[in-house]
């Protein structure tokens, strides 16, 4: 029966209509229960409790904002399951390297998988990191497209600045399909100083975020203190280890500073920062760190330090990082392993690590408005498969999951389709 209430209220876009939802949670609010939430024309006129006595007929269904996830590769989406081995890191980049160079033509194909899969578990916003022009076009979920270089030799790093200024020429295309581009330069152990620096210059120049992976592995910093070990022999094995570059005293610092100069930027990983590299980012909120949590279980890292980060006043916000890594692309699955993990953590404080906080993160204010009346109705709907009674309850409970991202300007008729079919199955 809500089924069909649902469709037809789908089917309403555009116009005045009403949706009755058992939850109603914006981050750091009051969740509301049993609420009638009412637009016209895409904007909310008003949101009012459902009469007394029709409680029960609200549909089983959790308004958030939009779901954003910070950090993926999607190039990797054509994957069914991780790439191994977890255990060692340098190993593990072997696999994906391999992985790549065994795929046939270009990755435009697994990179529309994966938009698809976000859009199907309920994600408005995706930070994504692109090796290649970047050809997805609406409807479907927004990007920040960071067009990634990795360069540790001189041809190399002049084949990767062409790349980088073809992708900020392509911007007002971009743009036009409603996702918006950045900078990636890849990690300290692929990233000659030098195209840091150029990077850095043409993100202020270009006024664009940037996203780079740091403190990912204590191999990583091993390289950069000491110009030795499992990194260092990687990059041997490869051929691209050059002495002048890795000769120790190095630290993460370095790839802080220039982040701190750019409008906004994202610290991928961070699981091995120290406390100089945290007094540094509380000092400069335009650095979010993002923690990608079932990525960081795959590689049986040292437990995160986000709590630490959060109470000191840095943005923690979530991503899922690639296939190769992770089973799937469902941000809100990120959130339930933490809650799983830590009884503790208050739901409706983590919320904002995958929707409001994290489109911040982004450089992408739109996104991160609450689901309040004179707003755009943009939001993620999430099915609550139970009769929970608390919204902390149902948030973590496994049945909840994403349905439907609506964006401002609303969705496509596949995702009604998409809907419709799904309720078929089910019935
Ligand atoms: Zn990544």
């Amino acid at each position: 029966m809500w089924r069909s209430r649902l469709r037809d209220w789908m089917e309403k876009q555009g116009q005045r209509r009403i949706l009755e939802v058992r939850w109603l949670l914006n981050p750091r609010g009051m969740p509301l229960r049993n609420v009638q939430i009412e637009d016209e024309g895409g904007i909310i006129t008003a949101i009012r409790p459902i009469a007394a006595g029709r409680e029960s007929e609200s549909l089983p269904l959790m308004v958030i904002p939009p779901l954003v996830n910070a950090h993926t590769h999607l190039e990797f989406s054509a994957l069914e399951e991780p790439l191994g081995p977890a255990a060692s890191f340098p190993d593990w980049i072997r696999s994906v390297v391999t992985w790549r160079r065994a795929q046939p033509g270009s990755p435009s194909l697994a990179i529309e998988k994966g938009m698809t899969q976000c859009r199907e578990l309920g994600v408005g916003l995706v930070g994504e990191i692109a090796t290649q022009s970047f050809l997805h076009r609406p409807p479907g979920t927004a990007c920040v497209v960071f067009r990634e270089a990795i360069g540790l030799t001189r041809e190399r790093i002049a084949d990767q600045l062409q790349a980088v200024q073809e992708h900020i020429a392509s911007r007002t295309s971009i743009e036009a399909a409603g996702s918006s581009i950045g900078l990636s330069p890849h990690a300290p152990y692929t990233v000659h100083p030098e195209l840091m620096q150029k990077m850095t210059e043409l993100a202020i120049r270009h006024r664009v975020p940037v996203a780079m992976h740091l403190a990912e592995t204590r191999e990583e910093l091993r390289l950069l203190q000491h110009g030795d070990g499992a990194m260092a022999d990687f990059l041997k094995s490869m051929g691209l280890f050059d002495s002048a570059v890795f000769s120790g005293h190095r630290q993460m610092l370095e790839f802080l500073e220039p982040l701190a100069r750019v409008p906004q930027a994202l610290a991928v990983h961070g699981n091995y920062f120290a406390e100089q590299e945290l007094s540094f980012l509380v000092k400069h909120p335009s650095i979010s760190v993002v923690y990608c949590p079932r990525t960081h279980a795959w590689f049986q890292h040292s437990e995160h330090p986000f709590r630490r980060m959060q109470a000191a006043g840095i943005r923690v916000v979530l991503g899922t990082d690639s296939r190769a890594s992770n089973p799937d692309l469902c941000i809100l699955s990120e959130l339930q392993f933490l809650l799983r993990r830590h009884s503790e953590l208050s739901v409706t404080d983590m919320l904002e690590m995958i929707t409001t906080s994290a489109a911040t993160a982004l450089g992408r204010n739109e996104f991160s408005c609450p689901v309040q009346t004179g707003h755009a109705f943009a939001a993620t709907l999430l099915l609550c498969d139970g009769e929970q009674t608390t919204v902390d309850a149902t948030l973590r409970a496994v049945g909840t999951r994403p349905l439907l991202a609506i964006s401002k300007s609303g969705y496509a008729e596949a995702d009604l389709a998409r809907i419709v079919r799904s309720f078929s199955k089910s019935t």
